[in-house]
């Protein structure tokens, strides 16, 4: 096993919240503002991301300008344009300002079929763009019970990085979110956490080399709260947290945040 231990010196925690199909433009904004305002004393000790959905990225990019927090998209195209009828691209994204986006989620996989081969060509589109990509991997309840876990985040890692370049690391992060916690109020134990984390350092570390390996921020995202948060923020490797319900309330997102900041 490579070197696992917890490495504080390596960047600040990321809390990262995805509002997925939520929120009016007024209720994003809303949000949004409520984010920059109370999240002052928060941000020289963990950086802070949202991402709203298509129609209100510029709305809440207008909000939080000039604070430190960062938006993403939820999703986007590698193709920069053409007759991709619905479509999002990267570089249109780039146009309105906006440098991070979520890969792989596992609605986009599930629900929208996004193949290991698609997320393939859109992790490299957006690294090729500049883009910083939260690309997510995690397994089923199923494949965790039969005892394919390892398996499972270990291939979906393959099929996305094959190909990329160790440069590509710079600007890559990862979130593992096992299915069964996403939005299930059944969360990782932060041991479950810690075991995958390694694993999916271990990956990186042997695909790109150790120092490589363990510059890429890796998240834990299924269910986390307030309440849990310190605990899966505390463990080895968990260099933040990507948050979906919880993050629609501007006080609870920040509790979170609070907690990150005091794991470290
Ligand atoms: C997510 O959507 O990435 C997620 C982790 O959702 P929740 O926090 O609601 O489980």
């Amino acid at each position: 096993m490579l070197e696992t231990g917890k490495r504080n010196d390596v960047a600040k925690q990321l809390i990262a919240g995805n509002w997925k199909l939520n929120l009016t433009v007024a209720e994003a904004t809303g949000l949004a503002q409520s984010l920059a305002t109370e999240s002052e004393g928060l941000l020289h000790r963990c950086d802070l991301l949202v991402a709203p959905g298509f129609l209100t990225l510029e709305a809440v990019r207008s909000a939080v300008l000039g604070t430190g927090i960062n938006v993403a998209a939820q999703n986007g195209y590698h193709e920069p344009k053409g007759a991709f009828t619905g479509e999002v691209s990267f570089a249109q994204l780039c146009d309105l300002g906006i440098q991070w986006v979520i890969l792989g989620h596992s609605e986009r996989r599930a629900v929208f079929g996004e193949t290991d081969e698609v997320l393939a060509h859109k992790l490299k589109g957006a690294l090729g763009c500049g883009m910083h990509p939260i690309f997510c991997v995690g397994e089923s309840l199923e494949q965790r019970e039969s005892g394919a876990a390892s398996s499972v985040v270990t291939a979906q890692l393959a099929a996305a990085l094959s190909g990329l370049t160790p440069d590509s690391a710079k600007n890559l992060v990862i979130a593992y979110e096992p299915v069964w916690a996403i939005g299930t109020g059944l969360t990782a134990s932060p041991a479950q956490a810690a075991e995958m984390h390694a694993l999916i350092r271990e990956e990186l570390s042997k695909r790109w080399g150790q120092e490589t390996g363990q510059s890429v921020r890796l998240l834990y995202g299924g269910s986390v709260k307030a309440a849990n948060a310190a605990e899966l923020l505390g463990q080895a490797n968990v260099d933040g947290v990507l948050v979906g319900g919880a993050s629609l309330q501007a006080a609870e997102f920040l509790a979170i945040a609070a907690a990150s900041c005091e794991t470290r």
